[in-house]
């Protein structure tokens, strides 16, 4: 059996776009639909055809090549069912816990609103990736725009109990601005230091930050740290609910 192959191309000002394929049942998915332009570039730099869109929100920098994308290959097209009715060209709908078959490879669907309140995440368990949209970021997490940080806190705890070893498939490169963040909330954190001036190194060289992995993020993502005493004592607030902990770092991260 193949294993999954990836293709990660920047989009946009700032977004990434994904090809996933899986070369033995000769299926092609756009992870998201961020500037279609780029898509179909990639799609002929692989060679692959579409046959899958899978979504991970509503946002238009996720959905916006959708139509066209569906009209030029009949694709299907899957997202949330929770925002089912604000994506564009749907064909079916995944929510927590189930498991899409993609071909010979399975991914199993999460729920994680916050935000938006629709939004899941795509984990390939046996190819250890994780697609997770605007939930989480390398160094961050999506701003809350439609849930609240409590339920953000609940999605992230999700993705924090993945495989160490799972790759973090974002869907932006926001990591310096992320790094510049995390450092001012948690400066006695060695490994966040030494992940934000390798961060500085590679965005300086225009080279690419993402994917991650969850043991990098769990050792330096302030987003999932709530529970570590070092960032409770950083912010004065040893022995807090672990949902405070974390709402207090993201209105931190809203007003830097
Ligand atoms: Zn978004
Ligand atoms: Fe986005």
């Amino acid at each position: 059996m193949s294993a999954l192959e990836i293709h990660q191309f920047e989009a946009f000002d700032d977004n990434y776009g994904y090809l996933i394929h899986d070369a033995e049942a000769n299926v092609t998915a756009s992870i998201d639909t961020p500037d279609t332009p780029k898509i179909l570039a990639a799609l002929e730099h692989t060679g692959w055809a579409l046959t899958h869109i899978l979504c991970t929100h509503h946002h238009f920098d996720h959905t916006g090549g959708n139509e066209e994308l569906k009209a030029k290959f009949g694709c299907e097209v899957i997202g949330p069912r929770a925002e089912a009715a604000k994506i564009p060209a749907l064909t079916r709908s995944l929510g927590e816990g189930d498991i899409l078959e993609f071909g010979t490879r399975k991914a199993r669907i999460f729920d994680v609103p916050g935000h938006t309140l629709g939004h899941i995440a795509y984990w390939f368990e046996e190819d250890k990736a994780a697609f997770v949209g605007d939930a989480l970021f390398a160094l961050g997490c999506g701003r809350v725009f439609e849930g609240t940080p409590p339920q953000m806190w609940a999605s992230l705890q999700k993705l924090a109990a993945l495989p160490p070893a799972t790759n973090v498939y974002c869907a932006h490169e926001y990591t310096l601005g992320n790094a510049k963040f995390a450092v001012t909330v948690e400066p006695e954190n060695d490994e966040l230091m030494a992940r934000a001036k390798e961060i500085e190194l590679l965005r300086a060289r225009g080279e690419r930050t993402v994917p991650s992995t969850i043991e990098m993020e769990l050792a330096t993502n302030p987003f999932l740290r709530a529970g570590e005493p070092s960032l409770q004592r950083a912010l004065g607030m040893e022995g807090a609910v672990l949902a405070d902990i974390f709402t207090e770092v993201r209105k931190r991260k809203d007003n830097f």
